[in-house]
């Protein structure tokens, strides 16, 4: 038995100990490829997770709430703020929109969700920002010259080694002191400016005298007030101009003055110095700027962005012109660059800067040249019809050819009112109110009827179906003569006929293509496409043309090829421009809050306020361009009603614009800005107009706000409220209005009037609701709703339709669908400026001059 056994040698030993070492290592493994029927969730027998609870953590959350943000991008986003241990961990949308109704139960669609941007979504790093204002703080040279009793040379003017902004230590005071500090600065610098005495230091100091005259000897028409964008806060921001009203109270005091002659302080405009308004609008149409909600690219079988990188600036509302594309709407770019916008357009037309109106002339010229315009739409929409007398260039008058006329009486939407008789307030006004002494400036005018062979009177109501009823068949072109009635006879021509010879000698598509840059099939074609497309075209402008001198004379060519293509005023066929703040006129019972009479104030909050408006409105180019009017030589070309004052104060809320990122802002920090005596700025991020301010207030941002507000948008439909949020404020800011409330208080103690305190009673007592409520009631757009009812629903993330005519709003429906006049002398859409100016300036017409 021992011979026949192997001999088990230790090298044979560890070697068949390692094979089964291997064998039973392999096991388990192998079997883990074998099928298993017992294990059906594998998850289940996985090993611990515990290690993904740390990284789930970090989406965990304690509480959400909803906040709006609304920078100047005009678009306004409810967003979700989720926290945990009080601190925003993130942002989202609220998806809320879909959920928005008016007071009709109308709903908007769930496609406007979600609604937000990058940005938004980004928002905390700004709230937790490193440049968050914290405290309130003082310049240091600027509250020496308080406190030093504000010492002046012999002109008035400040000791220069106490005003050396951007160069001096700032001081951190208490919310008290500061509102002092800025209260004491405003009493000293309009009593130092007030009547004969001051007037004599700003002849000293060199200002125009046209501008020393404009203040009428009032030293508070020196102080500026800029709420900076005011349309982004009814309260908070419009508060400035409250301010400015209420310094009217402080005039009277000055000057001796009852409240029939007290002035206010003055308000910067937030708009044409922005050049945001699009000066050619209220010259076409009387209408300060016409558009569409963006959402109605859904109806339009053509947008054309004419400078508007519409993808890349309106976020939130890029998805309705993509969307729009992928239902077979043709996307045009007209730009001068390549853009985001242009990489989902169809066409891109680049042309050279400044152009535009040149583009715009050489559209017509095609469109007129091949008989492609809208024979019906021009003839009873427009001025093109109306006939020009070529010896004065003005419009032949009814009075002019019929003795004795008398203007007809108007009925179409429209009252007038007589001498001694005041329009209501806009909440009762159902029709347009005009004066009876512009009524009878203005006349009647005239067409050549091609059927009788004579001109027939064309009165102002005698616009679209109108017009047709009255049977005329108005000449577009020809020359014809006239006998006046003194006798003469003169040569008329209709507006059409003389834009037809300018475009025709000048603009062919050959030397547009010159001018513009653009070649002349992209000329040739987009002409032919936007009268194939007529009715249906919808042609968005950006503003970055406007800042050219050549502005009006862009948005004039541009209106003229729409009104040839019926593409004003109808549901995919219209024109817009974008900015956002003239839409403040959608609260036009605003003047409730920032016009009531501080001489008789509503201290009742069931009741509305009485106003009168104290403070005027200026605008900030003239402090723009070295604080003076347009003068050249001996030439004032500055207006009577446009003529500024000088600035010694400027106080602005909520936008760097004004001094920070000012054009030529060189010349204002240097030049400009030592003339002024104070500077308040109020923020909640330290930007560079807080660098060159004299006194800074911090304020909170829209995540922490106290009391809540309101606004609204030119690009959508929706009525926002900013809802108050239980964050607790992050460092010493306080509300803006909170601010207008605590400087005026001061005012009150120094001046003993009672009335600065009490002007702002319900921001003292935390119910601004009450002053919410009041232009909610006093708004065409908002009559009926509830301030309390918004804010609950805004906390929830949903907005309010906002009650404009149409959905989408587009401006000029009423005048295309029902025939009711424009806000024009005529009523029609005006391509004719018989005005002086524009006639000796060679505009009378829509022209092309090179940009400046
Ligand atoms: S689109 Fe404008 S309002 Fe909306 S989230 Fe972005 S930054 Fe805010």
């Amino acid at each position: 038995m021992a011979e026949g056994r192997s001999r088990l040698t230790r090298r044979a030993f560890l070697t068949l100990s390692a094979l089964a070492a291997v064998e039973a290592a392999c096991r388990p493994s192998l079997s883990l490829f074998r099928p298993s029927d017992e294990i059906l969730d594998p998850f289940q027998y996985y090993p611990s997770r515990d290690w993904e609870r740390l990284y789930r953590d970090l989406y965990r959350y304690d509480s959400t709430f909803h906040f709006l943000c609304a920078p100047n991008d005009t678009h306004n986003c409810l967003l979700k703020a989720y926290v945990k241990n009080n601190v925003i961990v993130r942002i989202g949308p609220s998806f809320g929109y879909g959920r928005a109704t008016d007071l009709y139960g109308n709903a908007a669609s769930a496609r406007w969700d979600p609604r937000c941007c990058n940005k938004g979504l980004a928002l905390l790093r700004r709230i937790y920002g490193p440049r968050r204002c914290r405290q309130p703080m003082v310049r240091r040279g600027f509250k020496e010259w308080v406190e030093r009793g504000f010492p002046r040379d012999a002109a008035g003017r400040p000791p220069r080694e106490l005003f050396q902004r951007g160069k001096d230590e700032w001081v951190q005071v208490s919310w008290e002191e500061a509102f002092d500090l800025a209260a004491r600065a405003l009493l000293n610098i309009a009593k130092t400016y007030t009547g004969e005495h001051g007037a004599r230091l700003l002849r000293a100091q060199g200002y125009d005298e046209a501008m020393i005259e404009a203040m009428k000897g009032s030293g508070t028409q020196t102080l500026k007030f800029r709420g900076g964008m005011p349309l982004l806060g009814t309260v908070r921001i419009m508060a400035l101009y409250r301010l400015a009203n209420a310094l009217a109270l402080l005039d009277a005091k000055l000057r001796n003055v009852g409240p029939d002659q007290a002035l206010g302080g003055r308000g910067w405009d937030s708009y044409s110095w922005h050049t945001d308004l699009p000066p050619g609008h209220p010259m076409v149409t009387g209408q300060q700027t016409v558009e569409f909600d963006l959402c109605d690219a859904e109806n339009a079988r053509m947008v054309i962005c004419w400078g508007m990188n519409w993808i890349s600036t309106k976020m939130p509302d890029a998805h309705w012109l993509t969307e729009a594309r992928l239902k077979g709407t043709k996307i045009v770019a007209v730009t001068v660059e390549y853009s985001s916008t242009c990489s989902k357009a169809d066409e891109v037309v680049i042309i050279r800067p400044g152009t535009d109106a040149a583009l715009a002339l050489g559209i017509a010229h095609v469109l007129i040249k091949e008989k492609l315009y809208d024979e019906e739409f021009v003839k009873c929409f427009t001025d093109l019809p109306l006939l020009v007398r070529m010896d004065t260039l003005g419009h032949l008058k009814a009075s002019d050819i019929i003795p004795n006329y008398r203007p007809a009486p108007l009925q179409n939407n429209v009252k007038i009112v007589k001498p001694g008789e005041d329009a209501p307030p806009p909440i009762r006004q159902e029709a347009q109110y005009i004066s009876e002494e512009l009524r009878q400036e203005w006349g009647d005018f005239t067409v050549w009827d091609a059927k009788a062979g004579k001109p027939a009177v064309v009165t102002r109501d005698e616009v679209g179906e109108h017009f047709k009823r009255k049977g005329v068949d108005p000449a577009l072109e020809g020359e014809f003569e006239v006998q006046l009635v003194d006798g003469r006879r003169v040569r008329v021509r209709p507006v059409f006929d003389l834009i037809k010879q300018y475009v025709f000698d000048t603009f062919d598509p050959d030397s547009v293509s010159k001018l513009t840059w653009a070649p002349k099939e992209a000329i040739l074609n987009l002409a032919r496409e936007i009268a194939r497309f007529r009715g249906s075209t919808l042609v968005a402008v950006g503003m970055g043309p406007n800042h050219f001198f050549n502005n009006d004379l862009k948005d004039r060519a541009i209106f003229l090829v729409c009104a040839l293509t019926r593409n004003v005023g109808v549901h995919g066929g219209n024109i817009g421009s974008y900015a956002g703040n003239y839409r403040s006129a959608l609260f036009n019972g605003n003047p409730q809050f920032i016009a009531e009479n501080p001489f008789d104030i509503e201290l009742d909050p069931t009741k509305p306020a009485r106003t009168k408006s104290y403070y005027k409105m200026e605008s900030a180019h003239y402090f723009n361009y070295g604080d003076r009017p347009l003068r050249i030589g001996n030439k004032l070309f500055t207006g009577k009603t446009h003529l500024p004052t000088p600035t010694k104060v400027m106080w602005f809320a909520n936008s760097n614009s004004i001094l920070g990122n000012i054009k030529w802002h060189y010349d204002v920090v240097v030049n400009t800005l030592p003339k002024v005596e104070m500077i308040v700025v109020q923020d909640w991020w330290w930007t560079a107009s807080c660098e060159y301010a004299d006194v800074v207030f911090p304020v909170d941002s829209w995540a922490e706000f106290k009391y809540p507000d309101m606004t609204a948008s030119v690009t959508n439909p929706f009525l926002q409220v900013f809802p108050r949020t239980g964050l607790p404020r992050l460092h010493n800011t306080r509300s803006d209005i909170e601010v207008c409330a605590g400087v005026s208080r001061r005012l009150a103690e120094l001046t003993g009037d009672r009335r600065f305190a009490d002007y702002w009673k319900f921001v003292e007592e935390g119910k601004v609701e009450v002053y919410l409520q009041r232009i909610l009631n006093a708004s065409t757009t908002t009559r009926g709703y509830r301030i309390e009812e918004l804010e609950a629903k805004a906390k929830e993330g949903i907005p309010a339709l906002i009650l404009t005519r149409t959905y989408p709003k587009i401006m000029g429906w009423e005048h295309t669908n029902e025939s009711k006049p424009w806000y024009t002398k005529t009523g029609r859409l005006e391509y004719y400026r018989p005005e002086p100016e524009f006639i000796e300036y060679g505009e009378a017409i829509p022209v092309y001059r090179e940009p400046v």
